[in-house]
């Protein structure tokens, strides 16, 4: 297997992009999610747990992950869902369909009661529910987490002058600032609105050396527009390099702009982390079929 493989591209006033190809160091626990992951697994299996439970989305990556990694080692696996309308509608969700199949378990849950992730009160219920579990909190942001995703910056990523990677709980850009050089800049690219990130990130980051982008979440989290599906689709034919709409696509669109429009200085030597994510693409196609819009080409 190929792993961290980059590819660099040339651009003007000597800039130059480099792209470390995260999303291959698994077939199906991708980029950055195999990261977090690793361990909070070494952790449940030192407490003996048996099983796993965490929360998320629709189509999240974080669910097809947990749900991978229990099968691969030998946990039960249980996923909290938000949005009970979803319970009826698993077989058109190519994510959900995927974690089934990995033999997770689903509880369906209002927004409302989703909102509670985090709350002892409902956490206490699970346990009543489920027996004694590990808990994975929604997209995998622990502590252990953030120790995984400093492993993703080696020695020779010291050549770069600066660090891209796309947000969404912030926990990768904690690795990521944790394990870089001082000389480098580490920039976020917000997947979300909100500006709650900033806050999160200071929670794990022990440096102060990173930046927050936020003009390229084209109106909030899983939303997007025909000007990204081009963007991704026009990389992918240059490049051969998948990019999914939730995230590493609307980081990549935000470098190139920004290379573009001169905020990098002269010289920049720019690594952007693929993140992983392309399981997503399926379920966004799904949708944009159905609304009869451009899809994301794959081959
Ligand atoms: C989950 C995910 C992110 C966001 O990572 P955080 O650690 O939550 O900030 C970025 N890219 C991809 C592809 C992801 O799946």
């Amino acid at each position: 297997m190929v792993v961290n493989q980059q590819i660099a591209f040339q651009f003007p006033n000597e800039i130059t992009l480099h792209i470390k190809r995260e999303d291959l160091i698994h077939p199906f626990i991708s980029g950055n999610k195999f990261r977090k992951l690793k361990y909070n697994l070494l952790k449940a299996k030192e407490q003996k747990k048996t099983k796993l439970l965490t929360f998320g989305g629709a189509f999240s990556n974080h669910i097809a992950a947990v749900a991978y990694a229990g099968k691969e080692n030998d946990f039960q696996t249980i996923g909290i869902i938000r949005g009970d309308e979803l319970e009826s509608q698993i077989f058109e969700n190519p994510t959900l369909q995927f974690a089934q199949e990995c033999g997770m378990k689903f509880k369906f849950v209002s927004r409302d009661v989703y909102n509670n992730k985090s709350n002892d009160f409902f956490i206490e219920k699970l346990i009543n529910q489920y027996g004694d579990f590990y808990l994975i909190p929604e997209g995998g942001a622990n502590s252990l987490a953030v120790k995984g995703c400093e492993e993703i910056i080696t020695e020779e990523d010291s050549q770069f002058s600066h660090v891209c990677c796309s947000i969404g709980t912030g926990a990768t850009i904690s690795g990521l600032i944790n394990a870089s050089y001082l000389h480098q800049k580490i920039i976020g690219f917000t997947s979300l609105k909100g500006d709650f990130l900033s806050e999160d990130i200071r929670k794990f980051a022990v440096k102060s050396n990173w930046e927050l982008i936020s003009d390229y979440h084209f109106g909030g989290y899983g939303k997007i527009n025909l000007d990204l599906v081009r963007f991704i689709n026009n990389f992918f034919e240059r490049t051969k390099i998948p990019l999914d709409p939730i995230y590493t696509g609307k980081m990549m669109f935000g470098i190139v702009d920004l290379i573009e429009s001169g905020f990098f200085p002269n010289g920049s030597k720019i690594l952007a982390i693929h993140t992983g994510g392309l399981q997503g693409i399926k379920g966004m196609n799904l949708y944009l079929k159905k609304k009869n819009l451009e899809q994301i080409k794959t081959q």
